[in-house]
């Protein structure tokens, strides 16, 4: 991976080859931590966090369906969040915030655990390649369904869920093909390993719901909101398999794979990115960009000049 140099951890910015936990560490052992996945894009305004008050919602909401109490406030976090990137001299980058259960307990119940908040960021380009963002990937249904709502819960960022995620993608990963998109418990269409769907049929465009097991991404709000601007309608409702066989669009959208056309599903040929999927696309790389007026408001932009109270790179850190 690409590194950078500094990493926020419990307040303080060390080394990136220093930002290290116990072996003992709890989350380690259960999966018992909350993390985001976040975009900073260099825009007209400057180097600015995609939506990142929703980020941090979504971050404090998976903490709190698990129990954890985050101990820092949410405000802080994007001032931590700003403060690596300035450290890092990043003009954009991908930025990974985790809570985690830390050392101090085993065992299952992890209410004695102490919560550790780490917050990384490093250029990370196009998740499923530039390549596919242009001409689309190719899927493979799983033959693992999505996490059931009885089980877990999906809309929670937690790291534990996403060993299901995995079998996902290495199922999809080994049989050759880019991405894997899951059923949920009922057989009906959930979301990518790690993306949400949307299906373009008639000129309509149509997402799952969000009882489908699915993470409410907050890319796909982007881009529901876009479709509204340009006056497509969303219907939310089940999706079949087969349905998706039958789309004149598929898109796949998420913070790290941004918006990437589905061009082969199951080895069905859906063909290069449609219409509305490029309508969608160039809307949206406008919005992160800061070239749309109307989005600048999903803008947090980053302050490069360090303000007074800034940057406590410790001592050992700078040496
Ligand atoms: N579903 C899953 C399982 C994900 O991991 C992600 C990435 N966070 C998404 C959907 C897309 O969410 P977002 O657009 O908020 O990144």
């Amino acid at each position: 991976m690409n590194q950078a140099d500094y990493i926020w951890m419990n307040g303080e910015l060390v080394r990136w080859e220093d930002a290290k936990v116990h072996v003992l560490t709890h989350a380690l052992h259960y999966g018992s931590a909350v993390f985001e996945g976040v975009r900073a894009y260099d825009t007209k305004r400057g180097t600015a966090v995609f939506r990142h008050r929703e980020h941090l919602d979504r971050l404090h909401r998976s903490a709190e369906l698990y129990y954890m109490e985050l101990p820092y406030t949410l405000e802080k976090l994007r001032e931590a969040t700003h403060e690596v990137i300035r450290a890092n001299k990043l003009r954009s980058c991908y930025i990974r915030p985790i809570a985690f259960r830390g050392y101090g307990e085993m065992g299952l119940f992890p209410l004695g655990a102490p919560v550790d908040v780490v917050i990384a960021v490093w250029p990370w380009g196009a998740y499923l390649g530039e390549e596919g963002q242009r001409h689309g990937i190719r899927c493979k249904v799983a033959s693992w369904r999505r996490m059931s709502t009885d089980s877990f819960i999906p809309e929670a960022k937690a790291s534990g869920q996403y060993l299901n995620s995995i079998l996902a993608k290495v199922e999809s990963a080994k049989a050759g093909y880019d991405e894997a998109i899951m059923l949920d418990q009922h057989g009906n269409v959930s979301e990518g390993s790690g993306e949400n769907i949307f299906m373009v049929r008639d000129g309509r465009i149509y997402a799952p719901p969000a009882h489908a097991s699915i993470l409410d991404g907050i890319t796909a709000r982007s881009i529901r909101q876009i479709a509204d601007d340009l006056g497509f309608q969303v219907t939310e409702r089940h999706i079949t398999r087969g349905e998706l066989y039958q789309a004149d669009e598929l898109f796949l959208t998420g913070t790290a794979a941004e918006v990437v056309p589905v061009r082969e599903l199951d080895d069905h040929k859906l063909g290069e990115p449609g219409e509305i999927t490029r309508a969608l696309q160039s809307r949206f790389f406008e919005a992160i960009k800061g070239e749309r007026e109307e989005y600048l408001e999903w803008l947090d932009v980053v302050e490069m000049d360090a303000p007074a109270g800034d940057a406590r790179i410790t001592q050992a850190a700078r040496s």
